[in-house]
């Protein structure tokens, strides 16, 4: 169980800290029965037990390369944010063998819940309190069927960069607002044929995919990330998450308030370039 770490254990702090009946450091990997402590202190907060593996930034992952639409972009980035959301979502999703339950459970998450705030889902056009596992289920689900909506995502349709030159010196001159649909008829990826509603739809997507990497962090940075020893693979898939977010304003700041205290660690620390908080994409020198 413990992964060598020259840090102190957390554990270790936490059962000096009052640990409870579902303290884990009692029984690390068999406390799937009892909800999740809200209250429970956020090491994932705190900077020594927020190490990443990567040296420098996202930043050239991120940014859109001259030649290639912005749609056709975006549509690549939220393929690969899930990529590594699901490779995440996996680790809370397998099935633990004595205990016959994901770690992520019905008993350990009876509400979609990021410390004390609660997500709902919309159930018959009225919000309901659902478990985290059918939650994030659903939100799985939901994604992977936008992905591979030919409307939503036409990639058969693309071929390959518009070669015309015009249309990026008017995307260049007159840069659509983030916010809304310009009412001029021109929006984020319609030269590649993606629909009006596109970049919406990309804001949803990485909005419960934030909402899903809130409650990996709440309930489960230490069981099972940090015993398992993969709490510095889910930071480097935050961090290449948050700035995607944010330099393409994707989610909102309102939105990211449960996971602040990390993101303002990370941005100490120019894991997330001030690129992508300087306007982003929208704020960076126009190419040629
Ligand atoms: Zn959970």
């Amino acid at each position: 169980m413990n992964n060598g770490s020259p840090a102190p254990s957390p554990v270790a702090q936490l059962s000096q800290a009052g640990g409870g009946p579902n303290s884990p450091s009692l029984s690390p990997h068999m406390d799937n029965s009892l909800p999740y402590d809200t209250d429970a202190p956020k090491y994932f907060f705190q900077e020594k037990y927020a190490p990443l593996n990567v040296k420098g930034n996202f930043l050239t992952l991120c940014a859109c390369p001259k030649n290639v639409e912005l749609g056709e972009w975006l549509a690549h980035q939220i393929v690969e944010q899930y990529r590594l959301l699901h490779g995440m979502l996996q680790v809370i999703q397998e099935v633990n063998s004595v205990t016959g339950f994901p770690i992520c459970n019905e008993s350990t998450c009876p509400t979609m819940s990021a410390g004390r705030l609660t997500y709902t889902w919309l159930v018959d056009g009225r919000a309901a309190k659902i478990s985290a596992p059918k939650f994030i289920n659903r939100v799985e689900k939901w994604i992977v069927s936008k992905i591979h909506d030919p409307v939503m995502f036409p990639t058969d349709k693309v071929t390959g960069v518009p070669d015309t030159f015009a249309l990026n010196e008017i995307a260049s001159a007159n840069p659509p607002s983030p916010a809304t649909t310009p009412s001029n008829e021109e929006w984020i990826g319609k030269s590649s044929g993606f629909p009006p509603t596109f970049y919406k739809d990309c804001q949803g997507i990485m909005k419960q995919m934030f909402r899903c990497y809130a409650h990996m962090y709440h309930a489960h940075w230490l069981n099972p990330f940090w015993h398992i020893n993969k709490h510095d693979i889910l930071n480097m898939c935050f961090v290449h998450f948050v700035t995607v977010a944010k330099y393409y304003k994707l989610v909102s700041d309102k939105e990211m308030e449960p996971m602040q205290p990390l993101i303002d660690l990370f941005i100490k620390q120019q894991r997330i370039p001030t690129e992508a908080l300087t306007g982003g994409h929208w704020g960076q020198p126009t190419s040629s």
